[in-house]
């Protein structure tokens, strides 16, 4: 789930993957370590904790030009140095790091049993392991070239489960072999020197020539070559893409963290998700990649929305916005559960993924599924070449730019964006009039400088969060499309804050909530100008009156009971479609300074992992 950087080359292997594994930090993990192949053997190395205590223990001990390495997200096997990867075979010859899970660990367990294996961790990857060294040593008849690559070939055929796998031999210190089914692994091209890596950003400072690994391919690499063929040996012909990755942009610069570098961004990453997108005559959008026609999209009767986490409530948004200007139903699922439901669908339905990182397993799945039984597919992602962008028939990429920061915060607002975009699109094709599109356009393009403004409240929003740093427990309440934004407000509290969050729609806090509500559980309500207004109004007043503190977050056309409410954020006066855009910048803010207040560290929050590639 989390990252793997593999080296061959002339450098120092070390320090190449060390690097590597820095820039994968921000995808959330638990432990790491590096293994190398020099004269005297596999030398491996592994801490718990941050890769900083990998460097400090590895010291200069970095010599070797072939290696392995990996930051772990464990999922079978507490987090110790033991189970720390790589893993070494209890032969000696093997050391592989791997992201994943083996599904069918304990039947290769039990295969191994009484070979003469032996096991030093609680993990699934050490079978995987044992077994490519069981796999060598049968084929001892052959060279040792082939023998290795057959043996890694061989063992995952046996896996159930999903896999990216970094794996090098004693006896082969020219070849590093990779591999991937479901885990996402990349092959950088360099001049004298080849990698593998789980993601572009931990390579894209060496070389810019990327290989995309399909699923069930299997790639051998020595410092001048590779080549790749599928599991069951198969050719695979190498399609060599340029990454256009500016490797600043997953830098840090002037700000204290990810997340607030991200928040900070949305005036800029909204304006390149937007960028040559608008009609000539400014009345709708037009997307590049979508590959459905005018036709195919008006003969949609139905569109399913699947994601996870974050991406689920972009999806609630857009579920409001394409019904809204649209007028075609929309459901939204959770792509873990839709995967297998086995959910009755209309045969005109359009499906629909959103994932950040588009390497997200469960969405991945769910797509695959929906595309198995013959529905038309797109995707909404902000990673070029990703898995789940490449499965889909078209889509529509975010251009948000890396997003680093666990929590996610630009992703969302582009999300969200793009899903406005849908719905202006879709509904052009249909009822929305010329008009309505020229207005809707005219809103968008408001939204770069609406956002910044809001984003001038951020010493005011400061100001508030060291007042509520102190609950334990907060609500977050909002009706309409500002339901899905009161859900991600909660979900960014608690990710980052450790606070126990639960967003609702507010009229439905009678029916259950509302007996949380105290003078130690603060409501934050988002209240927004138009039909129902007043009846936000009335929720928050029922809060009130039960002596539940709230912060109120509304638009600045809203007239608001001031002496009733404790803290008021303003954002400005703005088109709806872009309302839950501008909602969410004090919800993020929020959540980032309440977490630094209480010394939290925003950018890897504990326990999560920032593309979940498991399922
Ligand atoms: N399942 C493996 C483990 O628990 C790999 C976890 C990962 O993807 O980091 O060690």
């Amino acid at each position: 789930m989390c990252g793997i950087v593999g080296y061959i080359g002339r450098d120092r292997a070390g320090r190449v993957m060390l690097d590597g594994l820095k820039r994968l930090e921000y995808r959330g993990y638990d432990s790491s370590g590096i293994a190398v192949l020099n004269s005297a053997g596999i030398q491996s190395t592994r801490r718990t904790g941050r890769v900083k205590e990998l460097e400090v223990a590895l010291g200069e001990n970095l010599g070797g030009t072939l290696g392995i390495s990996h930051t772990r997200w464990a999922t079978h096997g507490d987090v110790t140095v033991a189970n720390a990867h790589p893993h070494v075979s209890s032969d000696g010859k093997i050391a592989l790091v791997h992201n994943g899970v083996i599904e069918n660990y304990l039947s290769m367990k039990k295969f191994l049993d009484g070979k003469g294996y032996t096991f030093q961790s609680d993990t699934d990857t050490e079978a995987l392991t044992n077994l490519i060294a069981y796999h060598y040593d049968k084929e001892k008849e052959q060279d040792n070239k082939s023998r290795f690559l057959e043996a890694v070939r061989k063992s995952l055929t046996h896996v159930e489960g999903t896999f990216g796998v970094a794996v090098l031999c004693t006896d082969c210190p020219g070849e590093l072999i990779g591999a991937r089914k479901g885990s996402p692994l990349i092959i950088g091209i360099g001049k004298n020197e080849n990698l593998i890596a789980s993601d572009v950003n931990a390579i894209a400072h060496c070389t810019q020539n990327i290989v995309y690994l399909n699923d069930n391919e299997v790639v051998h690499l020595s410092s001048e070559d590779f080549s790749i063929s599928t599991t069951n040996s198969t050719k695979v012909e190498a399609i060599i893409q340029t990454v256009d990755w500016d490797t600043a942009q997953a830098e840090l610069g002037d700000y204290s963290h990810f997340m607030e570098k991200e928040i900070f961004e949305q005036p800029e990453s909204l304006k390149n998700g937007m960028r040559g997108r608008f009609s000539d005559d400014a009345s709708t959008a037009v997307f590049g990649g979508l590959n459905l026609s005018p036709q195919d999209l008006r003969s949609a009767d139905r569109i399913v929305f699947l994601a996870c986490g974050t991406a689920w409530h972009a999806c609630l948004v857009a579920e409001y916005l394409i019904e809204r200007f649209a007028r075609i139903p929309v459901e939204v699922e959770y792509a873990s559960e839709f995967r297998y439901r086995n959910a009755p669908l209309d045969k005109n339905t359009l499906i629909i993924a959103i994932s950040q990182s588009g390497e997200t397993i469960d969405t991945l799945a769910a797509i695959r599924e929906a595309k198995r039984k013959g529905y038309r597919t797109l995707s909404i992602n902000n990673s070029v070449g990703s898995s789940i962008a490449r499965e889909c028939e078209g889509g529509i990429y975010q251009y948000a730019g890396p997003e680093i920061g666990v929590a996610s915060t630009k992703a969302f607002t582009s999300q969200i964006m793009i899903s406005a975009m849908l719905a202006l699109y879709l509904g052009r094709l249909r009822s929305l009039s010329y008009g309505d599109g020229v207005e809707i356009v005219k809103a968008m393009k408001t939204l770069p400088k609406l956002v910044s403004e809001t984003l001038d409240q951020s010493g005011a929003i400061a100001t508030i969060a060291k007042k509520y740093a102190k609950y334990e427990d907060c609500l977050f309440l909002g009706r309409q499309m500002m339901f899905p934004i009161a859900l991600e407000g909660a979900l960014k509290l608690k990710e980052v804050s450790y606070i126990h969050a639960e967003g609702y729609p507010a009229a439905e806090m009678k029916h259950g909530p509302i007996a949380l509500i105290s003078k130690n559980c603060p409501s934050v309500f988002l209240a927004t100008s138009g039909e129902i207004f007043q009846k936000s109004l009335a929720n928050m007043q029922e809060v009130k009156a039960r002596k539940g503190p709230v912060i109120c977050v509304a638009g600045e056309d809203c007239e608001l009971p001031e002496a009733d409410i404790d803290e008021i954020i303003r954002v400005p006066k703005c088109h709806e479609i872009i309302q839950p855009i501008l909602m969410s910048i004090p919800m993020q803010l929020l959540s980032y300074y309440i977490a630094l207040e209480r010394g939290c560290d925003v950018d890897k929050p504990r326990n999560l992992a920032k593309s979940v590639t498991v399922e």
